[in-house]
């Protein structure tokens, strides 16, 4: 594309904020595009994708454009537009992507506090927070009161680029940019900005709990999450079983550091069994990580779990019935239950350098399979909802 067109200075009314250091007020910039981004708009289940043009976008102090290379379709996308859970349309959904910054606003800075410019290739959080509520200063950014969530946000104007599915994403201040490996492919580092930070937080809660090193792991539900969490477990010295009903899943997790797996909904004693799989890893786990959702799943994960182990759930992103709970059992057993919901910056922080400097020894690049232009994006969420491959790709260009 061409650069933009820019221009300093109050398009927005009171859009400026004082100057940090006693200075001059930031202003906005406004830039123009030719041609116009493009943002991909979902109404409705059922109802096709809209693309919408977006020519002029104003980068307040801390924003910044980029321009996607990759996106991916995560599992949330896959249930929103299924209508599986509420979601506030029109929207612009998509929230795992990689990018190249194209223009900054005053005062863009990356994760690390240095200044952001364009050229940079960036990964971003979810979440967009204030860093001053009760929330963010008990360091869950991620429930920050005012949080705004990338492909989640009902369009309004001045934000229409609002998600991942978009040829550019309008990336506010208050959101975690991390700079990235320039010679990576994007098919690596899409996923980092939900699925493979949200593995990090969760194989951080159960740390907190347990030492991984030498724990046997249960991991249940062999995505894009349980994938990831196998080889950070393995990483840290932990024995992994990974639980999922599907063969090629189960066939994939041993690559990603699985020394055993078992199938859900195979009879007690035969070849898949759980109880089988957790023996030969050495025993009850002291860490189960819950990917799937499902309360089976989530139930198995509280009950196997040995004396002293932690439950983390991840998994249950969606409304499901409630588990029933023992709560003697649990009381016996000193058992710990966690709930991760996204992540914090120092996640995103991790899982970057996770997929930069452990790609040659895990099949990372093997999660994204087929790759959609994103004019087809209807088609990309339809084959991520088959569930061939653990990703699906949008590629704007
Ligand atoms: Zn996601
Ligand atoms: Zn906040």
């Amino acid at each position: 594309m061409t650069a933009p067109t820019t221009s300093r200075g109050g398009t927005r009314p009171g859009a400026g904020v004082p100057g940090v250091d006693g200075g001059t007020p930031a202003a906005p910039v406004e830039l123009r595009l030719d041609p116009a981004p493009t943002a991909m708009v979902w109404t409705a289940p059922g109802q096709r994708h809209e693309a919408v043009a977006v020519p002029t976008v104003v980068l307040a102090p801390g924003d910044a454009l980029v321009e996607v290379e990759l996106a991916t379709v995560c599992g949330s996308d896959v249930h929103t537009t299924r209508g599986d859970r509420g979601a506030p349309a029109p929207l612009v959904l998509g929230h795992e992507q990689v990018g190249r910054v194209v223009a900054v606003g005053e005062r863009a800075v990356a994760a690390d506090g240095s200044a952001l410019v364009p050229g940079q290739r960036v990964v971003w959080s979810l979440t967009v927070s204030c860093g001053r509520c009760a929330s963010c200063d008990r360091g869950l950014p991620q429930k920050c009161t005012s949080v705004l969530k990338y492909g989640h946000e009902r369009l309004v104007t001045g934000w229409e680029l609002s998600g991942g599915f978009a040829t550019h994403v309008h990336v506010r201040a208050g959101t975690t940019v991390v700079p990235v490996d320039h010679e990576l492919p994007a098919e690596l580092l899409a996923p980092v900005s939900c699925g493979t930070a949200t593995a990090r937080a969760a194989l951080d809660a159960a740390a907190s709990v347990v030492d991984l090193a030498g724990a046997v792991v249960l991991v249940l539900g062999a995505g894009l999450i349980g994938l990831t969490a196998s080889a950070l477990a393995t990483d840290a010295g932990a024995r992994v079983v990974v639980v999922d009903p599907d063969a090629g899943r189960r066939a994939l997790a041993r690559r990603f550091g699985a020394v055993a797996t078992a199938d859900p909904t195979a009879p007690a004693g035969s070849d898949d069994d759980v109880e089988r799989a957790l023996e030969s890893a050495g025993g009850a786990p002291l860490v189960a990580v819950e990917a799937s959702g499902s309360p089976h799943a989530v139930a198995s994960a509280i009950d196997r779990l040995g004396t002293g182990g932690v439950a983390v759930l991840v998994g249950s992103v969606f409304p499901a019935p409630p588990v029933p709970l023992d709560a003697e059992a649990l009381v016996r057993r000193l058992v710990t239950i966690r709930g991760v919901h996204n992540y914090a910056p120092r996640h995103l922080v991790e899982a970057a350098r996770f997929v930069e400097e452990r790609h040659g020894a895990w099949p990372l690049h093997e999660l994204v399979g087929d790759v959609v232009a994103l004019a087809d994006l209807d088609a990309g969420i339809a084959a991520a909802a088959a569930g061939g491959s653990v990703r699906v790709g949008v590629r704007p260009a």
